[in-house]
C-alpha cells in the first residue's frame, strides 16, 4: 500500500492502528487458487485466528473462501460474517466434547484430534462425519512454539495408531469423511511438505466415505528481503498431479482444502505507530512509540522480524534505531534497524502486520487496544473503534467492602 496513504489514515484515525488491504488478500487467495487449477475441487478455508475481524470474514466469503476455526467462538463469528456452516470446518484441540458436540449441531464440519473424543463422539453421533486430524511425524515449522507436526506435538492422532481409528470406526458405525493435518507455520521445503502428503493419502485411502483431504496450512511469507518463502506455484504444479492421480486410484473426486492463514493477510497489514520519544543513551538511539507487545506480540514472543519504515520522512539518511515499546519490560519490536532519520512525532510503518498481530492483543498494561481500518477498493472503513476507558473496566465489578 502507498505510504502516503497510510499516513493520511493514521492521521485521520490516530495511532496506533492496524490497516488491512483487501486487495492484498485477494491476491494472495488467488495465487493459491490458480496455483490448483487443474484440481477439479478445491476449498481454501481462511485461517481465522490468524485476523478475526468479522469485516475480514465477510471479505473471504466474498471471495468464495470457506473458514478454518479453532474455537466455538470462531465458528459463531463465521457464521454471524454469513457463511454457510458447510463451508466451516472446526479443528480444535484440546476442547471439551461438550463444545464439539455444540458446534456439530450447527453443521460445521468436525475435525477430532484426539482418540478419546473420536470414540465417544462416535458412540453418541454415529450420524455425524468427522474429519481426522493426523499427525504424520514431519517436522516443519521454523520456531517450536508454531511447530506442530513432531512426534511428540499434542496435536492430531499418531499415524501408528490409523489401526486403532479404524477400529473406533467399526465399532462406533460412524463416518470418516476427511482426513486432515497441520504440521506447523512455516513450510519451507516442499519435498519435506509432499512426504507428509504422501503418507496422508495411505491413510486416507483406507477409508471409504472420504470426501476431502485437508493439507492444513504453514505456507510461509517473506518478512524481509532475501527471505525464503513457501513456493506456492512449484507446491501447485507437484501436488496437483500427485492428488489427481490419488482420486484415479480411489474411483472418485475428493476435494483439496488448504486451510491458510498466514500466507492469505499477514502482507496485508500494516501496523502504524506514532514515535513518542527519541532516546539516545550511550550505546544507542531508542525510537519509543505509542504502542507495545500488548498490541503486537510477535517479536517478544516469536522473536519474528517486522520490517519497520519511517513513513512521515521517507527520504531522510539512514540511522540505527532500536524500536521499543512502552511497557515496562523488555518490549523491543527491531533492535539495531536501519531506519530514515526518526523525529518524535513520525508514524512508523511495520509490515506484515495482517496476521497473529491485532488477534493476538491484549490489555495488558491496562491500554487500549487500537482501531482496524480495511482498505477496499480505494476507500477507508473503521472497522472496529479504538478502545476506551470503558473497555477496560467492562466486566469488572466494582465490589464494597
Ligand atoms: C493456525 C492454524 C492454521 C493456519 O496456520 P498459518 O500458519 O497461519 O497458515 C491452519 N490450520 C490449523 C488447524 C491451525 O491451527
Amino acid at each position: 500500500m502507498d505510504s502516503r496513504i497510510l499516513l493520511q489514515l493514521a492521521e485521520k484515525y490516530g495511532s496506533p492502528l492496524y490497516v488491512y488491504d483487501t486487495e492484498r488478500i485477494a491476491s494472495q487467495y488467488t495465487r493459491i487458487t490458480e496455483a490448483f487449477t487443474t484440481v477439479n475441487s478445491l476449498q481454501i478455508n481462511y485461517a481465522v485466528k490468524a485476523l478475526s475481524n468479522i469485516n475480514i470474514l465477510k471479505y473471504f466469503k466474498k471471495l468464495n473462501s470457506g473458514l478454518d476455526t479453532v474455537s466455538i467462538q470462531e465458528v459463531q463469528l463465521g457464521l454471524e460474517a454469513g457463511f454457510d456452516p458447510s463451508k466451516i470446518i472446526y479443528t480444535p484441540n484440546g476442547v471439551s466434547l461438550e463444545e464439539i458436540e455444540n458446534v456439530a449441531e450447527k453443521g460445521v464440519q468436525i475435525n477430532i484430534d484426539n482418540l478419546s473424543i473420536l470414540e465417544l463422539f462416535g458412540q453418541k453421533h454415529p450420524e455425524i462425519p468427522v474429519c481426522i486430524r493426523i499427525n504424520p511425524h514431519i517436522m516443519a515449522g521454523g520456531n517450536s512454539k508454531i511447530s506442530v507436526g513432531h512426534i511428540d506435538s499434542k496435536f492430531g492422532i499418531s499415524i501408528h495408531q490409523v489401526p486403532h481409528i479404524k477400529r473406533v470406526v467399526e465399532n462406533t458405525g460412524m463416518r470418516i469423511n476427511g482426513i486432515h493435518m497441520h504440521t506447523g507455520s512455516d513450510i519451507l521445503d516442499i519435498d519435506t511438505f509432499l512426504r507428509a502428503t504422501e503418507i496422508l493419502f495411505d491413510v486416507a485411502k483406507q477409508f471409504d466415505n472420504l470426501e476431502f483431504i485437508d493439507f492444513g496450512s504453514g505456507f510461509k511469507v517473506p518478512y524481509k528481503e532475501g527471505d525464503i518463502c513457501t513456493d506456492i506455484e512449484q507446491l501447485g504444479v507437484q501436488l496437483s498431479k500427485r492428488f489427481n492421480e490419488f482420486c484415479r486410484e480411489v474411483g472418485k473426486e475428493v476435494t483439496l482444502m488448504f486451510e491458510p492463514g498466514k500466507f492469505l493477510v499477514s502482507e496485508a497489514g500494516y501496523f502504524l505507530a506514532k514515535v513518542n520519544v527519541v532516546k539516545q543513551t550511550t550505546s544507542t538511539v531508542f525510537a519509543g512509540i505509542d504502542s507495545g507487545f500488548n498490541h503486537l506480540i510477535r517479536p517478544m514472543m516469536y522473536d519474528s522480524y517486522h520490517q519497520i519504515e519511517n513513513i512521515s520522512n521517507p527520504t531522510g539518511r539512514d540511522r540505527y534505531y532500536s524500536v521499543v515499546g512502552y511497557i515496562c519490560e523488555t518490549d523491543t519490536f527491531g533492535s539495531n534497524r536501519r531506519i530514515s532519520e526518526i523525529s518524535e512525532g513520525d508514524i512508523l510503518c511495520f509490515k506484515n502486520a495482517g496476521a497473529y498481530c491485532f488477534s493476538m492483543s491484549s490489555n495488558y498494561n491496562s491500554r487500549y487496544r487500537p482501531a482496524e481500518v480495511m482498505f477496499y477498493e480505494g476507500e477507508d472503513y473503521l472497522i472496529r473503534k479504538r478502545e476506551t476507558f470503558k473497555d477496560i473496566l467492562n466486566n469488572q465489578e466494582h465490589v464494597e467492602f
